[in-house]
């Protein structure tokens, strides 16, 4: 332990917070003991108060109590290498006892049901140091039962051990830490690249197996590694939900989180036949979100946009979509954004993630995602066309992804839009953002799907005749073949 605290510590400050987390069988609670070495904080923190309440046994040393300060605790007369303990109560994040958000009801009360899972959203156990620099190391370790699995987004040290090390991300941005019966999948996405899928309740008379949707979603992950030609993240975590039944989408929900690392949430309802989540879009979706970092609210418009522009390149990289389809399907996006646009009154597109929170939703809504999609579309044409087609999108979301996913910032759009324009020696993403962020109207794309291959009449909502150029088959098969050797 001592020899890797070394290796890791560069700078005299650096302090390392090992915790271990000792579930029993019951998993309705646990003893964690936390170690501390180096320059430690006078404090340790959580985020919830509610934490105080599932305090089993108050923390202390060996010798004494430490002090309890609201959210803090105070261990500034502590020595450095102290150790201390302190137990807590999880019997509030047994699964079945939150039926609500879920819905494992009309009649699915099976013994399924009853396996012993918790999962925890709100950090009700987990005290961190106050001041976290990026070089403070916490590391946690679980002893669980052996039939038992974990699903965290932290990153896996060991394999066999279930030892993690914690992303500088913020607790409080959100995760999810799943343990229990659950089915967990450890998928390789080219090299030193691991999808975790956890699979929470999967019903066996399902028509679509935990091992059919892992491999749906493991190709829709190989499908962002063709494209960017590397998976974007070491680890990631994703969560699926099977709920019973029948409904118009196979993938009702998703949902990213960002604390500590990245994980996605699915819920899906695996009565579909396999066929139906292969083209249906919410995946692509949300694994597209994984390529850019958080951004500020207002500036979601930019990840939505990211989002729904590559939902059909990703479905056209797997073939799902052919190129046509695919274009297709964004430009009647745009026409959303459009007509959304259209419908509520002029604001600017910096003010409209705001206003949706008060005011009217959907045309906003879709005037926040397919303003976004325009913008990288815009971008991803004017680059291709100033590299006679050797550089596009992919290529810059590539070096983003190597440099700017990690850590605790939230980017405001215009520092995005400057990275973007350093990573691809231009100032394209800067003059695009100046124009969109606070402008009133929806961006105008007709000429892009001209250079596309479309014919297009003004005042027309649908699209002529399409003939691929090499334009708009080099954006929708981009896919760096070097790299992706990988
Ligand atoms: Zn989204």
């Amino acid at each position: 332990m001592f020899i890797v605290f070394l290796l890791f510590s560069e700078s005299v400050y650096a302090s390392h917070y090992q915790y271990t987390v000792e579930f029993d069988d019951s998993l309705v609670s646990a003893k964690i003991k936390l170690c501390l070495d180096g320059e430690q904080d006078n404090y340790l923190e959580i985020d919830r108060f509610i934490a105080y309440e599932t305090l089993i046994q108050k923390p202390k040393t060996n010798k004494k109590m430490v002090g309890i300060e609201g959210r803090f605790w105070n261990i500034k007369e502590f020595a450095k290498n102290t150790c201390l303990n302190y137990e807590v109560s999880f019997k509030d994040n047994r699964l079945k006892t939150d039926p609500k958000r879920y819905a494992f009801k009309n009649g699915s009360a099976n013994q399924e049901i009853d396996k012993k899972i918790i999962h925890v959203e709100e950090n009700n156990w987990l005290w961190l140091p106050e001041k976290r620099g990026y070089s403070d190391i916490i590391e946690i370790e679980f002893h669980i039962p052996e039939n038992y699995k974990i699903s965290t987004p932290w990153h896996r040290l060991d394999f066999e051990k279930n030892r993690y090390r914690l992303g500088y991300e913020p607790q409080e941005w959100g995760y999810h830490l799943i343990i229990g019966e659950i089915d967990l999948s450890i998928i390789t996405i080219g090299k030193n690249r691991i999808l975790n899928i956890a699979t929470i309740n999967a019903s066996s008379q399902a028509s679509s197996t935990t091992q059919s949707i892992n491999n749906w979603l493991e190709n829709i992950a190989k499908s962002i590694k063709y494209y960017l030609g590397q998976f974007p993240l070491k680890q990631m975590q994703i969560i699926v939900y099977p709920q019973p039944g029948i409904k118009r989408s196979p993938v009702p929900w998703g949902e990213v989180s960002r604390g500590n690392g990245l994980g996605i949430l699915f819920v899906i309802r695996s009565d579909h036949d396999i066929k139906d989540f292969y083209s249906d879009w919410t995946a692509s979706h949300e694994f597209a979100h994984s390529i850019l970092p958080k951004l500020r609210y207002p500036d979601i418009w930019l990840s939505e946009g990211l989002a729904s522009y590559l939902q059909y390149v990703l479905m056209a990289q797997n073939k799902q979509l052919t190129t046509e389809q695919a274009w297709r399907r964004i430009y009647k996006g745009l026409q959303k954004g459009l007509k959304g646009t259209q419908l509520v009154s002029k604001e600017k597109l910096l003010d409209v993630s705001n206003n949706r929170k008060t005011g009217p939703r959907s045309g906003r809504t879709m005037r926040i995602y397919w303003s976004g999609a325009a913008y990288f579309l815009k971008a991803d044409i004017k680059l291709r066309a100033e590299s006679n087609g050797k550089v596009g999108l992919s290529d810059i979301l590539l070096k983003l992804s190597n440099c700017c996913l990690k850590g605790k910032k939230v980017w405001i759009g215009d520092a995005l839009a400057s990275k973007l324009d350093e990573l691809s020696d231009t100032n394209l993403f800067s003059i695009l953002y100046k124009n969109m962020a606070y402008s009133s109207a929806f961006p105008k794309f007709n000429k892009e799907f001209e250079m596309l291959g479309f014919q297009v009449t003004d005042n027309s909502i649908e699209l002529g005749e399409f003939k691929e150029n090499q334009l708009s088959k080099t954006i929708m098969t981009a896919s760096n073949k070097t790299r992706n050797q990988n």
